[in-house]
């Protein structure tokens, strides 16, 4: 059985030190004391450091946003896969906001590159996938995540893709407030993401990776994307910055014990 994960993407929020510490003291005890999920938070490079001390013995995980490809060089502003993997076990690569969908311009081959550097680190990259609104209209959707995918595990084997953390994260729900549909996540999941690794990896690996769904998950929805069988958790981006948090979680946890 795949291990449920949550996963908070902070974004540019809670970057501050003492923003991050008085959040994270107020969540810790409650959510370190869930059983049935995995917690991680994905703040800004600059609490890191701090955060690893304050979680130092809590189960919740950290991650990062974001990683360049390079252990070292020339490459102003970056941070390189061995600065991370002392900080956090999780890096977030390829989010739509950071794809040529949103402000860094990345790449399908500089995603490729950032995952198997992330692996070679020792980190587990959560890889994000997903359609725009247009491309979904167009009924592009298959087209585009078996393009998305194949692209950021290429040269991977299977071992490696079962490490992989993937994120399905429709952009058009994206902090809209307007989640796809459980059930449309988990066919999209099932057809698009687990059948393309099946085709290229075979059944087994296939079921091996655990899949978030990302786009506008609180936590008055998060128990029935938790219900579907190909849905393993959840990468959540606004709902993750309020005590709330805590509920969700022990929402999402509740109903993978009783999936289970
Ligand atoms: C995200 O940006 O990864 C995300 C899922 O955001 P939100 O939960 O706010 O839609």
């Amino acid at each position: 059985m795949r291990r449920a994960l949550i996963a908070a993407n902070w974004k540019m929020h809670l970057g501050r030190r003492d923003d991050a510490l008085r959040f994270v003291r107020r969540i810790r005890h409650s959510v370190g004391q869930i059983e049935g999920a995995e917690v991680v938070l994905c703040p800004p490079f600059t609490v890191l450091p701090e955060l690893g001390e304050v979680l130092r013995r809590s189960a919740i995980a950290l991650g990062a946003q974001n990683m360049h490809w390079s252990e070292s060089g020339a490459f102003t502003g970056e941070i390189g896969p061995s600065m991370l993997s002392g900080l956090c076990r999780y890096v977030i690569l390829g989010h739509s906001e950071r794809r040529a969908t949103g402000s860094a311009d990345e790449s399908d081959e500089a995603i490729n590159r950032k995952v198997h550097s992330a692996l070679g680190a020792g980190l587990v990259p959560i890889v994000c996938l997903g359609e725009t609104r247009t491309q979904r209209e167009g009924g592009e959707t298959d087209a585009v995540l078996r393009r998305q995918v194949s692209a950021a595990l290429a040269g991977l084997d299977g071992a490696e893709v079962g490490h992989c953390v993937l994120a399905y994260e429709p952009i058009w729900a994206i902090g809209s407030g307007r989640p796809a549909t459980p059930v449309e996540a988990n066919r999209t999941i099932s057809l698009s993401l687990r059948g393309f690794l099946a085709h290229r990896f075979g059944e087994a690996v296939a079921r091996e990776p655990r899949v978030l769904y990302g786009g506008s998950v609180d936590a008055g929805n998060i128990e029935a994307f938790m219900g579907m069988p190909e849905i393993d958790g959840a990468l959540v981006g606004g709902a993750s910055l309020d005590p709330g948090f805590v509920e969700l979680v022990r929402r999402a946890a509740g109903t993978r014990r009783t999936a289970d």
